[in-house]
């Protein structure tokens, strides 16, 4: 069968054997090549990194940091190829692959080169996206926590001048500065008139990161397991509003978020009371190790029994039905 993956960042799309035949053989004597081989001598110690135990989230975003420069300098090969992957060998047929474009631009230009670069980088990711594999896939640009109202607010206008990107989300590092609470609601406002699908990072690790006031304003919410955990006089509204959560198994295991995956089955089973639609999705599955992938998620939850085998199916319908290009019938 085939699988939906709605939750896939770019930057922990592509393995780190993608990344270290890149350093390798093609970009030997880039400043960022270099860099990362400075820091990691050889394979092993490179692909430590990624598959070495997190503290947090917070240390698990620095691999992030680490993946985006490298990707600034050829975005087209690294795309191909975690588009390309992600049909051969994860079955998956409808990908929803998100990135910031600014981070996609090279760090060691002024800024204002940085954004006028923001609209070629998405070009080139999406044009490198097709592939001869059965896949389509669809694009969301991430708006981030750290940014100024203005550089988000230019992203919101490149989502909505590219056709190919169907909806905007907020991620990046939990950090100080940043739009503050009514910003945002401006900026999802925008998105909103712009006609824009949204989603956001929330409540993913920490039960303090719950908001509500954004609740109007969303499709779906990326993660979402502490509304179920902590708030779950909440999820009636989630229900009405109809907004679906993006569910990561392993992303809570690498962060230290949760010890079991059976730990989900509490937010599983509420979500299923209010009402509230659950879709499977991978994240980062390049940090993962082999559970990553979209098959692991489902194989992961079964294994724990916080789904049914029975229910795979039922799951997988979910991503289709609340595709931001809904391409199969729910
Ligand atoms: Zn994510």
């Amino acid at each position: 069968m085939n699988f939906p993956d709605l939750h896939r960042h770019l930057g922990g799309a592509t393995h780190p054997r993608i990344l270290w035949g890149y350093i390798t053989k093609h970009a030997r004597d880039s400043e960022e090549s270099l860099r990362i081989r400075r820091r990691f001598p050889t394979y092993e110690e490179f692909a430590y990194e990624f598959n070495r135990p997190f503290h947090d989230l917070a240390d698990y975003l620095t691999v992030h940091h680490l993946v985006e420069g490298l990707q600034a300098e050829d975005v087209p090969y690294f795309t191909h190829r975690a588009v390309r992957g992600a049909a051969v060998f994860e079955s998956i047929d409808y990908l929803e692959l998100r990135f910031n474009p600014y981070k996609r631009t090279p760090a060691s230009l002024p800024d204002r080169d940085r954004r006028a670069l923001m609209a070629e980088v998405a070009g080139q990711v999406i044009r490198a996206a097709r592939t001869e594999f059965p896949i389509q896939t669809t694009f969301i640009l991430c708006m981030d926590r750290g940014f100024s109202v203005e550089l988000n607010r230019a992203i919101i206008a490149l989502a909505d001048a590219l056709p190919e990107v169907a909806a905007v989300d907020l991620a990046g590092p939990y950090q100080p500065g940043g739009p503050t609470p009514g910003e945002w609601r401006e900026l999802y406002t925008e998105a909103k008139a712009r006609g824009l699908k949204t989603t956001a990072h929330m409540a993913e690790s920490d039960p303090g990161d719950i908001h509500p006031h954004l609740f109007p304003y969303l499709d779906r919410i990326g993660h979402g397991i502490q509304i179920a955990l902590h708030q779950p006089q909440l999820l009636d509204e989630l229900a009405a509003r109809a907004i679906c959560l993006e569910v990561c198994p392993t992303t809570y295991l690498r962060t230290n978020t949760l010890q079991s995956l059976s730990e989900l089955a509490v937010v599983f089973a509420r979500c299923r009371g209010a009402g509230v639609p659950i879709s499977i999705a991978t994240d980062n599955p390049a940090l993962h190790g082999e559970a990553g992938r979209i098959v692991g998620q489902y194989e992961g939850l079964v294994r724990d029994e916080v789904i049914h085998f029975n229910e795979i199916l039922q799951y997988a319908a979910v991503g289709y039905q609340y595709a931001f290009r809904p391409t199969h019938a729910p």
